[in-house]
């Protein structure tokens, strides 16, 4: 492993290193492509141009559902029917390798008060019965009891949850450190591509260059400017609030989603209250109103919370694109250049999947899943 910090650590204009791939991005899918590939065999080096898993992949409340799956295309069903049965094991992997548990909890995930709820139905109907219809007295007890009067229509999902993102961020980035075959280097900012004849060399900053023969774009939503030479991609920045209520106790046992917002449960007890969909560019500022808001969706869906002290309010850029489907495979007129970003508000469920996908396109094998929604639009 060889990690390298800060910008006085490359004052040699010749530090250039060679690598197999070069993941341009330490977000979680930056950091879950550089893991899948080192398990592939790939000598990685991943390049952040702050601390990795700082951005959205911070931020994000760590759902693991596409929230109200139904309301996607079915390419997005693919990818999570793809992701959902790694988490067991993925999360067990990095807590007894890394020593930091990314809190994988499987507590169940209840759409509440659902106003599609005939879309649910038939959505369900093709996607093994996954929500299970529940009355109101049942719906109560599965969240404990102690939420708002009227739920119904709610669905149920069992056996999914959320895991703690910071945690996934912090495990997955110790585990590269640790691992010989990868190098991290944050706080280096990648400002170009490096190609010759039709074929990526490797990526440049002020402070140096790195190469190799394949190089990964996972840059969230700054991967359009990234890639803007070479391809058109319709990714942009939707900010997302959050706020985190601190009980004692134990209020709520499973997720809750309710008229667009949510309530996550963590293993310490306390709550994570999200979220807004804004379009403020890159401005990751929280604001009055979007306290406001959450904080009362938060005691609308859970009264009990109207005496619990909020500790943290803070906001992350969702990389949105055109219906929340990912960009995941080769720039067309590129050879070796890759993208996998464009996740949108289901960065973290989706994460494994899109890592798997981006593996398959590099080694140049049969997919798990139908690449072509996935496929970038043509150059130029
Ligand atoms: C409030 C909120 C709630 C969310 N809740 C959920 C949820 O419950 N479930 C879920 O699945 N998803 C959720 N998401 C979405 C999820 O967090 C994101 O989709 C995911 O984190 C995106 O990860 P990423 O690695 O693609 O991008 P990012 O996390 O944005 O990482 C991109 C990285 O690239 C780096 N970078 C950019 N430019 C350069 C450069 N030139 N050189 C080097 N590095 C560069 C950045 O510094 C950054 O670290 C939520 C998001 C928000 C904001």
């Amino acid at each position: 492993m060889q990690m390298l910090f800060g910008h006085g650590t490359y004052r040699d204009e010749r530090c250039v290193k060679a690598s197999d791939v070069i993941v341009v991005g330490g977000g979680i899918n930056g950091m879950m492509s550089a893991c899948k590939l080192v398990q592939d065999g790939f000598q990685v080096t991943l390049v952040e141009r702050g601390q990795c898993a700082r951005e959205a992949s911070w931020a994000g409340g760590g759902i693991l559902i596409p929230l109200y799956p139904w309301r996607y295309a079915d390419p997005i069903a693919r990818l999570d029917a793809l992701a959902a049965p790694q988490w067991t094991d993925l999360a067990n992997m990095l807590a007894s390798a890394t020593g930091i548990d990314p809190q994988y909890t499987p507590h169940g995930i209840m759409h509440a008060r659902v106003e599609d709820d005939q879309n649910a139905r038939a959505w369900s109907a093709r996607h093994n019965d996954m929500l299970t219809s529940l009355g109101s007295s049942q719906a109560h007890t599965c969240l404990g009891q102690l939420t708002t009067t009227s739920l119904e229509p709610a669905f149920w999902i069992s056996g999914r949850g959320s895991i703690r993102t910071p945690r996934l961020g912090q495990a997955l980035r110790q585990w590269l450190m640790d691992h010989p075959h990868a190098t991290l280097v944050e706080h280096f900012e990648v400002t170009s591509l490096l190609s010759a004849g039709g074929r990526i060399q490797g990526v440049a900053g002020s402070q140096g260059r790195y190469l190799a023969p394949r190089v990964v774009m996972a840059g969230g939503p700054w991967t359009r400017e990234l890639m803007a030479r070479h391809v058109s991609l319709p990714i942009t920045p939707v900010r997302g609030q959050m706020l985190l209520f601190r009980p004692e106790r134990p209020l709520l046992r499973a997720v809750m989603l309710m008229n667009g917002f949510y309530l996550i449960p963590r293993q310490d007890h306390h709550i994570l209250a999200g979220s807004t969909f804004e379009n403020a560019g890159f401005d990751r500022t929280t604001t009055v109103e979007g306290y406001a808001q959450i904080h009362a969706k938060a005691l609308e869906m859970l009264p009990a919370l109207k005496d619990i002290e909020v500790t943290h309010h803070w906001a992350g850029l969702r990389p949105g694109s055109p219906g929340s489907v990912p960009f995941v495979g080769a720039v067309n007129d590129v050879e070796g250049l890759y993208v996998n970003a464009g996740h949108g508000g289901n960065g973290v469920v989706l994460s494994p999947a899109t890592a798997d996908l981006l593996c398959a396109h590099i080694k140049g094998t049969t997919p798990s899943v139908d690449p072509a929604p996935y496929t970038l639009p043509d150059s130029g």
